[in-house]
């Protein structure tokens, strides 16, 4: 581990599973030539549980996170963010780390990760800080990752939704193997007929996974089936998958059935 933290901090690229790596690399678009393998760190691995919280090792792959009954019973979303991501191959070989970091607005498991109140940990020579994952990306392809640093873990609090009605819903050109047009993460509890709690996340309408804050707060107190106004948060755009438009409205309407479900 300090051996790969020293090369991180002196330029080289952490390379977890390579699936976003190599398609750039067969596209002749890395840049680095020098990349630091994390696969053997053990440091890295495994799923953690304690009372309060379950934490993924960065290098935590699709196919284990489809794999823990644990997550499937505490974190559906995530489970089923993996199902739809990529194909076997792909989530033998790539990870949840890989996924934050290589920040995609089309990631799909960083919506789910939005809805649970997830917290990465990060590490450097220095050492060990922890900060929301909320907030963790600041525009296209930015984030709070110093030079230097990793992702350790991903934490997640414990059973915090259990009991809420929990959707993920991602629309693509296929069924399977293809990258988001638009996904949604969504979960809400009712009480008395009335939205006590929710929790809305999108991928791909905005530069970042985009956690829709203000629909939440208009939705709070509301019965399902007489919805308030809501606010569009998203700023999708054109790109070689879809279009702004499309994105848009498809996004207005997955949110919609998941409030009509509620009702
Ligand atoms: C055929 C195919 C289908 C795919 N389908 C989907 C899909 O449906 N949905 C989806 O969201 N993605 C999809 N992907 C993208 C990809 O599989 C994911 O983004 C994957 O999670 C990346 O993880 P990785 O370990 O392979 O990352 P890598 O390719 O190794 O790295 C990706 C980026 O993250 C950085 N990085 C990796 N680990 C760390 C760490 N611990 N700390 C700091 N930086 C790190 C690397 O330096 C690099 O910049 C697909 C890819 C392929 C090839």
């Amino acid at each position: 581990m300090d051996d790969a933290l020293a090369l991180v901090s002196s330029g080289w690229q952490p390379f977890a599973g390579g699936t976003d790596l190599m398609v750039l690399y067969e596209a002749g678009k890395l840049t680095e030539t020098r990349f630091a393998g994390l696969w053997k760190l053990e440091e890295l691995r495994g799923i953690r549980v304690s009372e309060e919280h379950i934490e993924l090792g960065a290098l935590t792959t699709y196919t284990q996170i489809r794999q823990s009954a644990l997550l499937a019973d505490e974190f559906p979303l995530l489970c089923r963010a993996a199902a739809e991501t990529g194909g076997i191959a792909t989530q033998n070989r790539g990870t949840l780390g890989g996924n934050i970091a290589n920040a995609s607005p089309a990631a799909d498991s960083c919506p789910p990760l939005l809805v649970y109140d997830a917290e990465l940990e990060l590490m450097s020579g220095a050492g060990i800080r922890r900060v929301p994952y909320a907030g963790f990306h600041t525009g296209y392809k930015k984030m709070l990752l110093e030079p230097g640093e990793l992702i350790r873990s991903i934490r997640l609090p414990r059973n915090n939704k259990k009991g809420w009605h929990q959707v993920f819903r991602k629309v693509g050109t296929r069924r399977a193997q293809a990258i988001s047009k638009v996904c949604l993460a969504a979960a809400a509890r009712l009480v008395g007929g009335r939205v006590e709690q929710i929790r809305i996340a999108y991928g791909s309408v905005a530069p970042y996974p985009l956690r829709c804050t203000r629909t939440e707060a208009a939705l709070l107190g509301a019965d399902p089936r007489k919805l308030p106004p809501l606010p569009d948060e998203t700023s999708p755009i054109d790109d070689l998958r879809s279009t702004a438009g499309y994105r848009r409205r498809v996004a207005g309407n997955l949110l919609r059935d998941f409030l009509e479900s509620l009702g």
